[in-house]
C-alpha cells in the first residue's frame, strides 16, 4: 500500500493557528509579539525565507521588523545592530538569515543574541539547554519534524530512528530529539561506513543531506515513516528533497513531501517560537 502523505502545509496552518491564538491572548494582556528578521546580502534563497518568515508573522498577528543590510556590511556593523535590538524590550526574537557573507563570523553573530531572543535556536545557551532537557527554543526544523511524525500516531519509544547528516542546525538537534523521545538513534554522514543497510533498519528515517535522491527505495523498510529535510533545486529547477519519493512511497507507512513537507513546519514553529519568546520575556507565561 503507498505511504500515506504528511501533510506539512495543513499541520504548519494548524501551528500557526495555535500560534495566532497564543499571540492574541498576549494582546489582550496588552504584549505585542515581535521578531527582528534580518537579512544581509542579496541571496535570493534568503530573500524568499525572509519574505515569507514576514508573511507569516503577518498571518499570526506577530509584529516583524525587517533589517535588511547590504553585502558589504561588517561584522562590526552587524554585530551593532544585534546588540541594539538585543537592547530593544519590544523586539521578543532576533532571527539573522544565514547564510551570511563570507567576510562574517557566523557563529560570532549567534553568539551575540541572547538566548531570550534566539528563537532560531541555535546560541550554544539554547542548545546546551536542549540537551539537558531544560527550557529552551527548540531549533525549528528538527521542532517540525518531530511534530510531523508525532502527526502520524507513530509511537517514538524504543523505535529505531536514523538520522542521514550531521549539522549542528539539522542533524544533530534532530537526533537528540528524538533521543530525548525514547528511540534509538544512529546519526550518519560522509564518513559512515554501510549507509544503506543501517537505514534498512530504520522504523524512523529522516533525511537532511542535502543531495537530491539520495534515499532510494532500497534503502528503506517497509512501513518505515520517512522525514525529507533536503531542499534541493534539481536541473529541472523545481524543488527537490533527498528522498526518491515515487520509490520510497511504495514502501514507507508515512512520508513527507517536498515542497509542501519539512519547509512550511519550520516556518511554523519559528511562528510558535516567537510567541513563546513573547511570553517568557513579560513574564506572561512558560
Ligand atoms: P549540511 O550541508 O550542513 O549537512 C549535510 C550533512 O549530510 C552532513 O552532515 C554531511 O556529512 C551529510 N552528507 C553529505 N553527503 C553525504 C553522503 N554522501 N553520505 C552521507 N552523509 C552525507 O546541510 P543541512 O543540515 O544544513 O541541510 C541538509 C538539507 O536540508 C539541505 O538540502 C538543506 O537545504 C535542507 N534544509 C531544509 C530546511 C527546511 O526547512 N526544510 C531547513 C534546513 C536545511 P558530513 O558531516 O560528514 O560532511
Amino acid at each position: 500500500m503507498p505511504a500515506q502523505i504528511i501533510d506539512g502545509k495543513a499541520l504548519a496552518a494548524q501551528v500557526k493557528a495555535e500560534a495566532a491564538a497564543a499571540c492574541a491572548a498576549l494582546k489582550q494582556k496588552g504584549i505585542a509579539p515581535c521578531l527582528a528578521v534580518v537579512l544581509v546580502g542579496e541571496d535570493p534563497a534568503s530573500q524568499v525565507y525572509v519574505r515569507g518568515k514576514v508573511s507569516d508573522c503577518a498571518q499570526c498577528g506577530i509584529e516583524s521588523r525587517e533589517h535588511r543590510l547590504p553585502a558589504t556590511t561588517t561584522q562590526a556593523q552587524l554585530l551593532a545592530l544585534v546588540g541594539r535590538l538585543s537592547q530593544d524590550p519590544a523586539v521578543h526574537g532576533i532571527l539573522v538569515q544565514l547564510p551570511l557573507p563570507a567576510h562574517i563570523d557566523e557563529q560570532a553573530v549567534i553568539n551575540a543574541i541572547p538566548p531570550e531572543k534566539d528563537v532560531d535556536g541555535f546560541s550554544p545557551l539554547n542548545v546546551g539547554r536542549m540537551q539537558l532537557g531544560q527550557p529552551c527554543y527548540l531549533p525549528c526544523t528538527p521542532a517540525g519534524c518531530l511534530r510531523m511524525i508525532e502527526s502520524t500516531g507513530t509511537a517514538i519509544a524504543g523505535k529505531n530512528a536514523v538520522v542521514v547528516g550531521r549539522s549542528n542546525i539539522v542533524g544533530k538537534p534532530m537526533a537528540h530529539l528524538l533521543l530525548a523521545h525514547d528511540a534509538t538513534v544512529t546519526v550518519c554522514h560522509s564518513k559512515t561506513r554501510g549507509l544503506a543497510g543501517i537505514c534498512q533498519n530504520a522504523d524512523i528515517l529522516v533525511a537532511a543531506v542535502g543531495r537530491q535522491g539520495f534515499v532510494t527505495g532500497d534503502m528503506v523498510k517497509p512501513g518505515a515513516v520517512v522525514i525529507d529535510v533536503g531542499i534541493n533545486r534539481g536541473p529541472d529547477g523545481k524543488l527537490h528533497g533527498d528522498v526518491d519519493f515515487a520509490a520510497v512511497a511504495e514502501k514507507a507507512a508515512f512520508i513527507t513531501p517536498v515542497p509542501g513537507g519539512v519547509g512550511p513546519m519550520t516556518r511554523a514553529m519559528l511562528m510558535q517560537n516567537t510567541v513563546a519568546a513573547a511570553a517568557r520575556q513579560t513574564g506572561a507565561g512558560h
